[in-house]
C-alpha cells in the first residue's frame, strides 16, 4: 500500500437508528416504522472524507471482536484507508450508538464506546513512524484526551485537533499543541464560556481561543461558513459558504475536517484561507445528501469548484 500522508487517530462507531411515532417511556415497547444502520464515529468519518477525495489515508483506531468490527474494517478498506493500525480488541464490542428518532424529531441516544475506550497511548506510539512521517495528522476528543495529546506530540507535520466533544475542563496543551484547533459553535461556546449564537459572538470566541494559546483557530458556523484566525493574523476572517438545500447536516463538520486535511496534505501551494473556502464548499455539498459517510463527495467536487 502507498504510504499515507494523512493520518487520523480516532473513533469508529456503528449507528443503529430506529424511527418511531414517539419515544418509548420507561419499560414501554413502541413499534417503529423504519431502521437504518450506518458507519460513523468522528475519526473514521474524517478519514473517509479525505480518502473519498483521493487522499492517501491511514486510521489509527480500535473496533470490537464482533461482526461489526469486521464489517467496519471492510468498510474502511472499501475506501482504500490503510487499516494496519485499526486493531480488533478481544472481549470488547465495537462502538455502538443506539438512536431512537420520533416523528417530532426528538431523539434518545445510548452510546457504548466499546473498543474505542481501549485506544491508548501505546497504540499511538506503535504508529509513531506513520504519524511522524505524515503531512497532516487529525485527532478529536472522542477517544481519551491522552491519546490526542500523544498524537499531537508525535506529529511533525500539520496537526488538526477537532476538539469535539467539548468539555469545560481540559489539558491546556490541547489548545497549544495543534497547528489548527477546529470547533463548531456549541463546542466553541463550551470551551470559552461565551455564547456563540451570532457572528459577533463567534468572533469573541475565536479571540478567547487564541488567548488560550491556540496557534490557528477555525470555528465552523453551519450555513454561515467558517471563521478563522491565527496568532500571526488574529483578526477573525469570515469565510462564507454558498447557499445549498440542506437535507441532512449530520457529519458536515467531519466532511469539512477531512477536506481540510486532504487539501493541506496535497495542495501545498494553496493559501490557508483558500483551503478553508474549499472545505466549506465540499462540506456544503455533503449536507445536500442523506447520511454521513455516504454524503461525502468524491474528487469530482473539486473539479466542480475549480471549473
Ligand atoms: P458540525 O457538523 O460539526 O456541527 P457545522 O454545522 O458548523 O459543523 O458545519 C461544518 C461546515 O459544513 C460549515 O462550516 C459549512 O462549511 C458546512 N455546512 C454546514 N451546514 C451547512 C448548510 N446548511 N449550508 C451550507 N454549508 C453548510
Amino acid at each position: 500500500m502507498v504510504s499515507p500522508n494523512i493520518v487520523v487517530v480516532g473513533g469508529c462507531m456503528i449507528d443503529f437508528t430506529s424511527y418511531c411515532p414517539r419515544l418509548p417511556k420507561e419499560g414501554e415497547t413502541v413499534h417503529g416504522s423504519q431502521f437504518k444502520n450506518a458507519f460513523g464515529g468522528k475519526g473514521a468519518n474524517q478519514c473517509i472524507a479525505a480518502a473519498k477525495l483521493g487522499g492517501k489515508t491511514a486510521l489509527i483506531a480500535r473496533v470490537g471482536d464482533d461482526t461489526w468490527g469486521e464489517q467496519y474494517l471492510s468498510n474502511l478498506k472499501d475506501f482504500k484507508v490503510d487499516t494496519d493500525f485499526v486493531h480488533i480488541t478481544p472481549n470488547f464490542s465495537s462502538g455502538i450508538a443506539q438512536i431512537n428518532v420520533a416523528e417530532s424529531g426528538a431523539n434518545q441516544i445510548v452510546v457504548i464506546a466499546g473498543a474505542n475506550s481501549r485506544l491508548n497511548i501505546e497504540d499511538v506510539e506503535n504508529a509513531k513512524d506513520v504519524i511522524g512521517n505524515a503531512d497532516v495528522v487529525v485527532c478529536q476528543l472522542e477517544t481519551q484526551p491522552e491519546v490526542a495529546l500523544a498524537t499531537l506530540e508525535l506529529c511533525k507535520g500539520i496537526s488538526i485537533l477537532n476538539a469535539a466533544p467539548a468539555s469545560t475542563s481540559c489539558n491546556e496543551k490541547l489548545f497549544t499543541l495543534p497547528t489548527i484547533f477546529c470547533v463548531n459553535e456549541s463546542e466553541a461556546s463550551i470551551f470559552t464560556g461565551t455564547p456563540v449564537d451570532n457572528l459577533s459572538g463567534a468572533k469573541i470566541a475565536v479571540e478567547l481561543l487564541l488567548r488560550k494559546g491556540c496557534n490557528t483557530v477555525i470555528l465552523t458556523l453551519g450555513s454561515q461558513g467558517s471563521l478563522l484566525a491565527s496568532k500571526r493574523s488574529p483578526n477573525p476572517i469570515h469565510v462564507p459558504v454558498r447557499a445549498v438545500q440542506c437535507v441532512d447536516s449530520t457529519g458536515a463538520g467531519d466532511s469539512f475536517i477531512g477536506t481540510l486535511a486532504y487539501l493541506l496534505g496535497t495542495r501545498k501551494d494553496m493559501t490557508f484561507e483558500k483551503c478553508v473556502e474549499i472545505s466549506n464548499y465540499v462540506a456544503a455539498d455533503s449536507v445536500t445528501k442523506l447520511g454521513t459517510q455516504a454524503s461525502f463527495p468524491g474528487p469530482e467536487i473539486l473539479e466542480r469548484y475549480f471549473n
